[in-house]
């Protein structure tokens, strides 16, 4: 399949993650994006050990996308970036974030067997429903003690409380308001601080996610 491609789409505009992984667009990206360095970014911020999660990057609009308002998404191997993108940085930033969850799903056990992570996020979701409760919001205890996403909480989250005051309120608890979402996103913003932009806020605020992201990042290196 992968032989296939190469030499059927031998078109202007495919490049290789890694010398190995197809990359290319399905619909155009801003001029201002140069996909030849955002390649060469990601390559040089992540361990290579992490694309052998990842067959394919397909950049453009996809209906699941659209369907379920997401601007990236990893299924079946294949990271599918939106192509509505600001500069370099924004979609490197996305990428990085789907190929956490390819990492998370192919190493779940690794991550969550002990329940550190979750313990973790749901002492934080604890905090942050009582947080949210003195500032008269009308909250569910339930949502904040399921570690899944759920469809309803997240529209409680960004729709009734809002990003704004979320970002407020959670700074200091939680990395981004994204975070919040669900325990996969909690370790994906992780992962990404941990391989962006290094903040020291990670070891500080989610000490468990730090400690679990730098073993699968030592674990890169036996391979
Ligand atoms: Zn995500």
């Amino acid at each position: 399949m992968l032989e296939y491609l190469r030499e059927s789409m031998k078109s202007p505009g495919i490049y290789y993650l890694n010398n190995d992984i197809p990359v290319w667009t399905e619909d155009p990206l801003p001029s201002t994006i140069n996909l030849k360095q955002v390649i060469e970014q990601v390559e040089a911020l992540i361990p290579s050990a992490f694309l052998r999660y990842v067959q394919a990057v397909r950049i453009g609009m996809f209906d699941e996308m659209i369907e379920r308002s997401l601007n990236a998404l990893y299924k079946d191997g294949v990271l599918y970036i939106t192509n509505m993108q600001d500069n370099n940085q924004d979609i490197i930033d996305d990428i990085i974030h789907e190929i956490s969850h390819a990492v998370e799903q192919n190493n779940a056990e690794m991550i969550y067997h002990d329940g550190a992570i979750q313990q973790e996020f749901i002492g934080k979701r604890k905090r942050l429903y009582n947080l949210l409760k003195s500032e008269g919001f009308d909250v569910i205890i339930e949502q904040f003690l399921e570690p899944e996403y759920n469809e309803d909480f997240d529209m409680f989250l960004f729709q009734v409380v809002g990003y704004p005051v979320l970002s407020t309120i959670a700074d200091g608890l939680f990395l981004s308001p994204y975070s919040i979402t669900s325990v996969n996103e909690y370790f994906a913003i992780g992962f990404e601080s941990f391989y962006i932009d290094k903040s020291p806020y990670l070891k500080k605020m989610c000490p468990q996610l730090s400690n679990k992201i730098e073993y699968i990042d030592e674990m890169t290196n036996e391979y």
